[in-house]
C-alpha cells in the first residue's frame, strides 16, 4: 500500500532537513548491499538523530503499515538491510554518541550508530578493550553488530556480540521504547528480552543504544603462524593451545594454501611465510595480561612440535612481524575475486568435527564439480569456516554460478549431518530465508514465527527478512 501524502509529510517532519532523503541519487548508497549484489527500492531514507525521532518514525509507519528497514553501516553480507518498494529505510548513522564509559564497572554505553572502530578507540582511551573485532570494523555500526550478533576474530576468547552486550534500548514495532540499558552482570527477572533482539536482524525492533562489556587491555600479545601436521591434528592442537598464554588464544584462524598462494602472487606487501606453502596453516593470536605471553607461546610451539601436532611454525618477534602475519589474513579475503566469481558459505561445526567435515566436503565437492577450488578459511577456533568456492580454472563464470544451488545443497546437507549451522555469523537477511525453510525444524520455525507475531503483529519490521514466507 502506498502511503498517502499526509503520512509522508508527517514522516518527513520528524527529522531535520538533512535527515530525509528521497532523491534517487542520494538514496542510492542505502538501496544496495555492500558488494552491489542486491539492489532495492525505497519510499525514502530517514536519518534520525535521537531515539525519540526513531520512535516517532516507527509509530507513524506502524499506524500506516509502512515497512521499516533499519540500517547501520550497511556492511552486512546477507541483504538484511536492502529495502523493497514502499518501505522506509531508517539509517541509524546519526545516533552516534558515546553516552558513558564506566571504566571501573567495565562497561561502555553507546548509541546504535557508533562505528565499531570508534567504540574500540573510546574504550582504549579509557584503558579498556572492546573485544568485538571484525574486518568491517571501520564502517559497521554497533546496532548492526548486535542485530546480526556479529562474530569476527575474537569469539574464541570473548564470545560473539551477544556475549559482549549487557543491555539494550530498543524501539518496538509500535513506536514505544523499551529501556533495557542495564549494566548488570546478573539479572534473572523473567524472560531475557535483550537476547531476543540480538541477532534478530531488525525484524523484532530497532536497537537505538547498547551497554557493552569492556575487558582489561592486554599488556602483551603474541602471534604465531602454525603448520599443523594435518587437519586432523587441529582439535588437539587447539585444546593444547588453550592451556598456554593467558587463557589460550583469542584468535585461531585457518588459512589454506590456495588463498595464501593467490594473495602472495598478486597483492602488494604479501610474502609467502613458507616455501613451499603447506596445505593448511593456522594463525593464532594470544592476548596476555602477563608480558610473559611470548615465552608461553614459545613453550606451546615446542610442546606441539614434540607431540607431532605441528610440523613448522613462525613466531612473530615484533609488532611489525605480527602485523604482517595478520595482513595475510586480510589479504586472503581481498585475493579471492582474482580466481573468478565466488560461491560463499558461512558454516559452523563443532571444532572436533572440523577435520572430518572439511575432508568429506572437499571430496563431495570434487565429485560434484571436478576442478572446483574450495577456498576455505576463517575462524577455526570456534568451528566457523567461510567455505567459499572458486571455479575450476577453465569454467565459464556463468556456468559456475549456475552450479551454486546444487553445491550449496550439498554443503548445507553435510553441515546438517554434522549438527552444524548454515549461517554461523553473517545471519540470514534476505538471501538465506530459503535455507531457513529447508533446514530449520518445523518446531523451531513455528516458535520463531510466534515470537515475530508477538513483537511485530503487523509485520512492518524488516519484512521478508530472516523468516521464510509460510509454506
Ligand atoms: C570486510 C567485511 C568483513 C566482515 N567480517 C565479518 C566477521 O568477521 N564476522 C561477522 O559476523 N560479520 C562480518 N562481516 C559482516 C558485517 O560486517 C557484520 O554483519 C556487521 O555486524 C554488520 O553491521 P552493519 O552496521 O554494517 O549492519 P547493516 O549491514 O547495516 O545491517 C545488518 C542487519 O542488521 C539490521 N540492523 C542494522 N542496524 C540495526 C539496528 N540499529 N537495529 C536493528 N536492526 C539493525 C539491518 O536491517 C540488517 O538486517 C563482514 C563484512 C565485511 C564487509
Amino acid at each position: 500500500m502506498k502511503p498517502d501524502a499526509a503520512s509522508l509529510t508527517r514522516l518527513r517532519a520528524v527529522v531535520d532537513a538533512t535527515g530525509w532523503l528521497d532523491d534517487p541519487a542520494a538514496m542510492a548508497p542505502y538501496l544496495a548491499e555492500s558488494r552491489g549484489r542486491l539492489h532495492g527500492e525505497a519510499l525514502a531514507v530517514a536519518r534520525p538523530r535521537t531515539t525519540a525521532e526513531v520512535a516517532a518514525l516507527v509509530a507513524i509507519c506502524h499506524e500506516q503499515r509502512i515497512g521499516v528497514v533499519p540500517q547501520g553501516g550497511n556492511t552486512g553480507r546477507c541483504g538484511g538491510g536492502v529495502p523493497a518498494a514502499g518501505q522506509l529505510v531508517i539509517a541509524l548513522e546519526r545516533l552516534n554518541h558515546i553516552r558513558a564509559v564506566d571504566a571501573a564497572g567495565d562497561t561502555i554505553t553507546v548509541e546504535a550508530g557508533c562505528i565499531l572502530a570508534d567504540v574500540q578507540a573510546a574504550a582504549r582511551a579509557a584503558g579498556r578493550l572492546l573485544a568485538l573485532s571484525l574486518g568491517a570494523e571501520g564502517s559497521c555500526r554497533i546496532g548492526g553488530n548486535l542485530a546480526t550478533n556479529a562474530g569476527g576474530l575474537n569469539v574464541l576468547r570473548y564470545g560473539m556480540a551477544r556475549e559482549q552486550c549487557l543491555g539494550l534500548e530498543v524501539v518496538l514495532a509500535d513506536g514505544r521504547v523499551w529501556d533495557g540499558l542495564r549494566r548488570l552482570r546478573k539479572d534473572n527477572t523473567g524472560y531475557d528480552l535483550r537476547d531476543l533482539f540480538i541477532g534478530s536482524e531488525g525484524t523484532l525492533g530497532l536497537i537505538t543504544a547498547a551497554v557493552l562489556k569492556l575487558q582489561p587491555l592486554p599488556r602483551a600479545q603474541a602471534t604465531a603462524l602454525l603448520v599443523p601436521a594435518s587437519l586432523a591434528a587441529v582439535p588437539a592442537l587447539l585444546a593444547r593451545a588453550r592451556s598456554y598464554g593467558d587463557g589460550g588464544p583469542s584468535r585461531f584462524e585457518l588459512l589454506p594454501r590456495l588463498a595464501l598462494d593467490t594473495a602472495c602472487r598478486h597483492l602488494p606487501g604479501c610474502r609467502a611465510p613458507f616455501e613451499p606453502l603447506p596445505q593448511w596453516m593456522l594463525l593464532a593470536g594470544f592476548d596476555g595480561r602477563d608480558p610473559r605471553v611470548q615465552a608461553e607461546v614459545e613453550a606451546l610451539l615446542a610442546a606441539a612440535l614434540e607431540a607431532g601436532e605441528i610440523v613448522d611454525a613462525v613466531l612473530a618477534q615484533s609488532g611489525a612481524q605480527a602485523d604482517a602475519l595478520w595482513r595475510l589474513r586480510e589479504a586472503i579475503v581481498e585475493a579471492q575475486p582474482l580466481l573468478g566469481p565466488s560461491l560463499k558459505h558461512d558454516l559452523a561445526v563443532a571444532v572436533a568435527d572440523l577435520p572430518a567435515f572439511v575432508e568429506q566436503a572437499c571430496a563431495a565437492l570434487a565429485a560434484a564439480l571436478p576442478g572446483v577450488r574450495p577456498y576455505v578459511f576463517g575462524h577455526a577456533g570456534d568451528g566457523n569456516l567461510h567455505f567459499n568456492l572458486s571455479p575450476p580454472p577453465d569454467m565459464a563464470p556463468a556456468a559456475f554460478l549456475d552450479a551454486g544451488p546444487r553445491l550449496r545443497e550439498l554443503l548445507h546437507g553435510l553441515v546438517a549431518g554434522f549438527g552444524g549451522s548454515f549461517a554461523a555469523e553473517h545471519g540470514i537477511g534476505r538471501i538465506k530465508t530459503g535455507e531457513m525453510a529447508r533446514w530449520k525444524s518445523p518446531v523451531e520455525l513455528e516458535l520463531m514465527r510466534r515470537v515475530k507475531a508477538a513483537l511485530d503483529p503487523e509485520g512492518i519490521l524488516n519484512p521478508g527478512k530472516v523468516l521464510p514466507p509460510p509454506a
